[in-house]
């Protein structure tokens, strides 16, 4: 996949309709936005069609949309919290590419802002329906994306309105493409990257991926109890995929085979079962990784592979993380999360974090500032460390 695409810096956007897709996915309580994060990160690029004189039609889904046109989905919360943070009107549709949303589009001025409905609200969006993508781009003159969030899906907004105009990125899936494309295709070495949370599954054909490219791969989480049982260790209660373990053989042999350094745990906190509440009191103790008892549950990694991890990460020179090494949501299991991004907040690398809880896991710890990007994909980051082709840029103009 060539990641190297056309911006808005790349086209005139003078007086001209642009159709912006950004990720306004935010959520809210009680018909409050809890997080307005998405809606900032989409600014640059708002500002950017602002400031020279485009005429802005910006576009997002919200939520799933099981109930037609459901008031709670609505991003008229989006267009109030935009307003404040552009400090200007937004204009609010109606409708999604009905007669409001057209005569509003048609009505605007060089530098006005307006926002459609809930992309989602047509039955079109997640067929990718070209009836849709005809609607939406008829209404502008220029398609741009900057919902890296959703790149990974080929809707109508998202990556079908592209065959019926020029499209071009945003400044925020600019900054993905260009900081995840350089590190996979090109990365500084060592090159090294930590996969953890719940699933193997998921992650799958990203350990397979990462093998072809990486200096050393470390697993922690409850993926990592797979690996262990593929080594011929009992896990006792831990997360465990039995589908998998031959799976995680051949991933064993291949890094062999590649040469790359795979480091799994050496010691494991243990429990007797899963913290409940999750964030509840919980008594642990640690054991080594092949000694896990029958009755207990490995929940968080070890001192000596939190520290085994920490060196690893030290000498590198570009670092991927996806995916917690505990139940960090619980303070007692929370210490390999915290080592793992401490040791990417002091390492002298490209530090990057992708995944919905790993990004999680940093802001709630206080890392955030210290990794040099942290994805705003959690399923979309994955599928870029997968090698897969995203629809959502693919459909953009190589520059
Ligand atoms: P991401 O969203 O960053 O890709 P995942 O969704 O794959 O991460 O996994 C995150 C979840 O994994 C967290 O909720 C965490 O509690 C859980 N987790 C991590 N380690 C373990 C473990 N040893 N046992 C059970 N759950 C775990
Ligand atoms: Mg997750």
């Amino acid at each position: 996949m060539n990641y190297n695409k056309k911006s808005v810096e790349s086209v005139d956007v003078k007086g001209k309709r642009v159709l912006c897709r950004c990720d306004f996915n935010v959520p809210t309580k009680e018909g409050k936005i809890t997080s307005d994060k998405r809606i900032v990160a989409a600014l640059p690029t708002i500002q950017y069609l602002v400031e020279h004189g485009a005429k802005v039609i910006l576009c997002s889904h919200m939520g799933k949309v099981k109930v037609d046109w459901d008031p709670a989905l609505s991003l008229k919360v989006v267009a109030d919290r935009l307003s404040e943070l552009l400090g200007k009107e937004v204009i609010m549709a109606k409708d999604v590419v009905g007669e409001d949303a057209k005569a509003k589009a048609a009505a605007l001025k060089d530098g006005d802002v307006m926002l459609l409905e809930n992309v989602r609200y047509m039955k079109g969006e997640t067929k990718n329906d070209p009836e849709l993508s005809k609607e939406l781009a008829s209404m502008a003159d220029i398609f741009v994306n900057d919902a890296f969030g959703t790149a990974h899906r080929a809707h109508a907004s998202t990556a079908g309105v592209a065959d019926y105009l020029p499209a071009v990125c945003g400044y925020l899936v600019e900054k993905e493409v260009s900081i995840m494309g350089k590190a996979l295709a090109d990365p500084t070495r060592p090159f090294v990257a930590i996969l953890g949370g719940a699933k193997v599954s998921d992650k799958l054909n990203v350990i397979n991926n990462l093998l072809e490219k990486v200096d050393t791969l470390i697993i922690g989480g409850g993926m990592a109890f797979t690996f262990l049982a593929a080594k011929g260790y009992s896990v006792g209660k831990s997360l465990l995929d039995t589908e998998k373990i031959d799976y995680c053989k051949d991933m064993m042999a291949k890094a062999e085979e590649k040469g790359v350094k795979l480091l799994l745990p050496i010691d494991t906190v243990v429990a007797a079962s899963f913290p409940n509440p999750i964030d509840g009191p919980i008594e642990v103790k640690t054991v080594d990784a092949d000694k896990i008892p029958d009755d207990m549950e490995g929940l968080d990694i070890g001192e000596k592979t939190r520290a085994l991890f920490a060196e690893a990460v030290k000498s590198a020179k570009t670092v991927v993380w996806n995916g917690p090494m505990g139940v960090f949501e619980n303070p007692t299991l929370a210490k390999g999360t915290i080592a793992v991004a401490q040791a990417l907040a002091d390492a002298d690398a490209v530090t990057i974090v992708g995944g919905g809880d790993s990004a999680a896991a940093c802001e709630q710890l206080g890392f955030a500032d210290k990794i040099t990007h942290i994805s705003t994909g959690g399923g979309a980051s994955l599928e870029f460390l997968e090698g897969l082709e995203l629809p959502g840029i693919a459909c953009l103009e190589d520059k």
